[in-house]
């Protein structure tokens, strides 16, 4: 089993040194040589990026024994545990999940589940989410970017938040080649499932596929951050969507800065996941940080 802590995650813990940020959630990957080969990643089989990075973060491996206890001694809540799908992972998550009972925090996986029976594994070994990541949110572009098919992953979200309503998450990369209106049925889709939806912006990552592939642009991640958010606060009226764009929005409220802070699980934060320190921010991982943007400005009213 080979075993790894993002970087952030390992200053948290004490384990290296560096600038230690406000984590609630601690970051672990099970890694191997993954099965599939999704175009933007940087474990797909034909990508030729060094699998200390997922996305552009640095993940450094560790043991078991190592990270333990000083996450019992954190004041962290979560745990995530990102999934690569080698052969055997299923053992080794199984086994993982096991053992790290013991630090008392919630669990969230994100793991490319092939069916509703390994969902139902991972509850009854005591996780509190499971995240299924659709990624790719165009059902044009599904099976080219990221192999399989769109409706069975549609069908295997509904059934697990059939079954464990309110305890699914997914996540949605902003920027392969998906239209505003694709993202709006699908979060709304994913609204009504109750499927909590993390948002991610596509970052091109030397030796994948789609290494030279523009990244969007901040106002078009705000524009989608502030639907998502409209979206799961039941104002999704405010939208103004024009054929396949979202071109503004009714009235913004008061609240919606907190659109603009990261997705997903409870007390998930990705710091610096998209982006890198100095950049401008696509996900901010504190509330913080908000003070700092103008969003009329970003979304370009
Ligand atoms: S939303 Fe955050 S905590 Fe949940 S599975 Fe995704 S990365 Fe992990």
């Amino acid at each position: 089993m080979i075993l790894r802590a993002s970087v952030g995650t390992l200053y948290k813990l004490g384990l290296r040194r560096g600038v230690t940020l406000d984590l609630e959630t601690a970051y672990l990957m099970l890694d191997g040589k993954c099965q599939f080969n999704c175009l933007y990643c940087t474990h797909a089989l034909t990508s030729k990026t060094n699998h200390r990075f997922l996305s552009r973060v640095v993940w450094e491996e560790v043991n078991f024994d190592q990270i333990i206890e000083p996450i019992k001694s954190s004041d962290l809540k979560r745990i995530c545990i990102q999934t690569v799908s080698y052969k055997g992972y299923r053992k080794d998550l199984r086994h993982l999940l096991t053992k790290i009972k013991q630090t008392n925090r919630a669990i969230s996986i994100s793991v490319r589940a092939e069916n509703i029976d390994e969902v139902n594994e991972y509850f009854e070994l005591g996780v509190d989410r499971v995240s299924i990541a659709l990624d790719v949110a165009s059902e044009r572009f599904f099976t080219k970017i990221r192999g399989g098919s769109f409706q069975q992953t549609m069908k295997l979200l509904e059934d697990s938040s059939r079954s464990f309503p309110k305890k699914i998450s997914t996540h949605i990369i902003v920027g392969l080649g998906e239209t505003d209106r694709e993202l709006f049925e699908v979060m709304n889709k994913m609204r009504e499932l109750e499927i909590q939806v993390a948002l991610f912006a596509f970052m091109p990552i030397k030796g994948t596929v789609l290494s030279s592939t523009k990244r969007p642009s901040i106002e078009r991640y705000r524009r989608i951050q502030l639907a998502r958010y409209l979206i799961f606060t039941n104002r999704a009226d405010l939208i103004v969507l024009e054929g396949n764009d979202i071109v503004g929005f009714k009235r913004i409220p008061a609240d919606a800065g907190s659109a603009l802070l990261t997705s997903g699980c409870p007390d998930c934060s990705r710091p610096y996941y998209n982006e890198k320190p100095g950049e401008p921010l696509y996900n901010i991982h504190s509330k913080e940080l908000l003070k700092n943007i103008d969003l009329m400005r970003e979304v370009k009213q």
